[in-house]
Parts: structure tokens; C-alpha cells; sequence
């Protein structure tokens, strides 16, 4: 039997002004992440995204919405600023459901992330999060015909378009299983049985809402060139391997920090920068 636990199954039809389930219609046509506004990088290289929350949120609430920030702090040059007078920023309230646009929209976009979403972890805040920073699902990738298998015949009537193909760059990383961005397997299924099939590895997770994935972040600080997540890290990382110099470097703290977050799994990917 396949281990479901950490499904999430939040992305329910209930609007129509919302594309694949929580992504709000995007004011542009044929959007991709290459062509998507993307947020200001500031000078000292970090991308503040500004934001301004209701004062809805109970503390469980808003737990689950700072643990998403935090994470997305520790590990990428993202950070959360309060907004004050920057043009573009991020409005969160709980309005219905949970949904974001993709990418920056310009001026106060809105995040809905309601209480019954919040409940369930930060999970779904880095997923919304990570539709604003400017990435659509998963499954939704320009390459997935090689690892997915959409059954039409069993998707809902009327929520095809949650299955569509977008043309995404793709950042050259692999197509992700355990992205915090894949939908379940029996995402928008009209009768219980599977919509998404994967075909490469048949039994695995999908549509996780635990965690970002390893692959979430080296997207995230590759569309942004997080350079001190990525290769200037790395290769200092080896040097000091290399030298026994490993103890208290802020570097091997991360990488350190990054395996742990992840469950002891080998980060090598995200050293792989040329
Ligand atoms: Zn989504």
C-alpha cells in the first residue's frame, strides 16, 4: 500500500476565477516562470518579498504561516519583510481557501490562506508561497509527459484545466515526485480513483504538504541566484572538507541545518553547480 501520510488534499474546485485549483488567473497570458515577474533582488543579494497580514490569525494560525517564512529564510535568499511603502506586496488573509498568483502581479496581490488550510502545517504556505515567488505545480511542467500519466477519464468534469501543460523553464533540475508543488495522486478525481499517475517511480509519495523538497529549494535559489545557497558555498563547503576544516563554519552549519530539514537525505544536488 502506498504511504499517504502528509497528503494534503486542500485544492478543491470551488471557484472559477482560480486555474489549477489555487492559482489565481494570472493578468498575463502564457505566463512561465522565465517570463514571470519575479521579486526585486536587493542590493546585498537577498529578495525581500514585503507583506502585510490580517489580524484574523490566532497564534495556532499564525504559526504555520512564520514556520513557512522561516524555512524559506533558513535555506534561500527569500526573507519576509512588514510591508511599509514598497509598491508590490503580498497581502495574506483568510478569505477562502488557499490560493496565490503566480509570481509578483504588481502592486497588493493577495494570498488567501484560511484557517482549515493553516491547521493542517506550514506546508501549505510554502506551497502558496512558492506559486508567488513564481512557479506553477509540478505536474503542470513542460517535461512531465516522461514521468506522469494524467486519466483524463477520471478528472472531475470542468477541472481539466487543472491538469494542463504550462511551458516552464524548468531551472535544469529533474522533475520532482516530492515537490511541495505536485499534486496527489487523486487530485480533482471525479470518483475516487488515481488522476495522476507517476511512471517512472510507480509507488512513490506524491503531493506532499510537509515540506519543501530539496529540489523546491535549489528552484527557488536558482530562478532568484542565491549565490551564497548555491556553488560560492560549495565550493568553499569542499575546500574546508577537503582541509578537515569543518567544525563551525557557518557553510557547514547550513549544510548541516539542510540535511536535517530534509531527514538526512543527500544534498549532493545542490552542490552540483557549475
Ligand atoms: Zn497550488
Amino acid at each position: 500500500m502506498t504511504n499517504t501520510s502528509g497528503i494534503f488534499r486542500y485544492e478543491k474546485p470551488w471557484r472559477n476565477f482560480l486555474i489549477e485549483g489555487d492559482i489565481v488567473k494570472p493578468l498575463w497570458r502564457n505566463a512561465v516562470v522565465s517570463d514571470t515577474r519575479t521579486w526585486q533582488k536587493s542590493v546585498d543579494g537577498m529578495v525581500r518579498i514585503p507583506y502585510e497580514i490580517s489580524q484574523l490569525y490566532d497564534e495556532e494560525t499564525w504559526s504555520s504561516i512564520s514556520r513557512g517564512f522561516k524555512d524559506f529564510e533558513k535555506f534561500t535568499c527569500v526573507r519576509f519583510v512588514s510591508h511599509s511603502d514598497e509598491e508590490d506586496f503580498i497581502s495574506i488573509q483568510p478569505i477562502h481557501g488557499c490560493y496565490s498568483s503566480v509570481g509578483r502581479v504588481g502592486g497588493m496581490q493577495l494570498m488567501s490562506l484560511n484557517h482549515q488550510c493553516l491547521k493542517k502545517g506550514k506546508g501549505v504556505v510554502e506551497h502558496e508561497i512558492m506559486h508567488a515567488l513564481g512557479f506553477w505545480h509540478e505536474h503542470a511542467r513542460s517535461d512531465r509527459g516522461k514521468y506522469i500519466k494524467i486519466e483524463w477519464k477520471n478528472v472531475w468534469p470542468g477541472y481539466e484545466h487543472n491538469f494542463l501543460k504550462q511551458n516552464t523553464n524548468n531551472l535544469e533540475t529533474k522533475y520532482d515526485y516530492g515537490s511541495i508543488l505536485h499534486y496527489s495522486r487523486t487530485a480533482f478525481s471525479k470518483n475516487g480513483q488515481p488522476t495522476l499517475r507517476p511512471l517512472i517511480d510507480t509507488d512513490t509519495v506524491i503531493g506532499q504538504r510537509n515540506r519543501l523538497s530539496e529540489l523546491d529549494l535549489l528552484k527557488v535559489n536558482r530562478l532568484y541566484n542565491c549565490t551564497m545557497h548555491l556553488k560560492d558555498k560549495a565550493n568553499v563547503l569542499k575546500r574546508k572538507t577537503a582541509n578537515r576544516v569543518v567544525e563551525a563554519d557557518p557553510r557547514i552549519t547550513f549544510k548541516r541545518e539542510l540535511e536535517k530539514y530534509l531527514d538526512g537525505q543527500n544534498i549532493a544536488e545542490l552542490w552540483r553547480m557549475s
